[in-house]
């Protein structure tokens, strides 16, 4: 992994093209796929591996399958408090490599067709909620606070992912503030637990967020925060700059297997 944290690459300094392509999740696994042939995914490697999805369509599941059930057989998968505890306590980390699932946004296929199958391999998986995406009452179409409750009550964690899902260093320090601890109040209000993990949308740092998110980020009560810039951890990461690999469930493994080793 040699991306800086303060060197976004090009992708991250195009975000029309990234956006473009991104639209496009078929296209994308196609041209990263055959970075993935030189790599087997990680089994001799210890360390981190936070993997980013969003949504999950119905001509996708499949293909989210296959990603998971190539992935336990390399490694162990943890939850959110574990990678917490385990970049924070560095004798923690055990041997060999580690996942951790993650979801972004706000999507009614979470409950589904993803929770499903979270279930049917044990996993455990955090949601980050933009939570002007979710509704209240019922809805066919939409991920409701009711939704979100049923996530929780099948173990899986819930995180903030801002109110309005604007890139925040697009905002004012008001603004940014609102996002971050307003979104908090709200996941607590309707789902009555303490939401302490948060993810940058967009997530590349230096370009969607800056150090001053970081810290506003703590100051909000927030106990880890997520970028979507890949790579592997290890011990001493930033709990305020967790790496995320940014998958799509329409990527064929090879083209998961070029998005771990980033
Ligand atoms: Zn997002």
């Amino acid at each position: 992994m040699s991306t800086s944290l303060t060197a976004p690459r090009l992708g991250a300094v195009l975000p029309g093209p990234r956006s473009w392509l991104r639209a496009r999740p078929w296209l994308q696994g196609l041209l990263v796929a055959p970075g993935g042939l030189p790599h087997d995914l990680p089994h001799g490697v210890g360390g981190i591996y936070v993997l980013l999805y969003h949504g999950v369509e119905a001509s996708h599941v499949a293909g989210l399958r296959s990603h998971l059930e190539a992935l336990v057989d390399r490694g162990r998968f943890l939850s959110w408090d574990d990678v917490v505890t385990a970049v924070q306590e560095p004798e923690s980390i055990p041997a060999g490599p580690l996942f951790c699932l993650s979801f972004d946004d706000g999507h009614k296929e979470w409950v589904d067709r993803v929770l499903p199958l979270l279930q049917e391999h044990n996993l455990p998986a955090t949601f980050f909620l933009a939570t002007d995406r979710v509704v209240t009452g019922t809805s066919r179409t939409s991920l409701t606070w009711r939704d979100c409750a049923e996530l929780v009550g099948a173990g899986m964690a819930i995180g903030s992912h801002t109110v309005t899902h604007r890139r925040l260093t697009g905002l004012s320090d008001a603004e940014a503030s609102y996002e971050l601890t307003g979104s908090k109040e709200i996941i607590e209000q309707r789902l009555g637990l303490q939401v302490r993990d948060f993810s940058y949308p967009f997530g590349l740092p230096g370009l969607d967020y800056t150090a001053r998110h970081r810290e506003m980020a703590s100051a909000a009560g927030y106990r880890s925060a997520a970028s979507a810039l890949p790579g592997r951890m290890e011990r001493g990461h930033s709990v305020f700059d967790l790496r995320r690999c940014g998958l799509s469930p329409a990527w064929p493994v090879l083209a998961m297997r070029k998005r771990v080793h980033e």
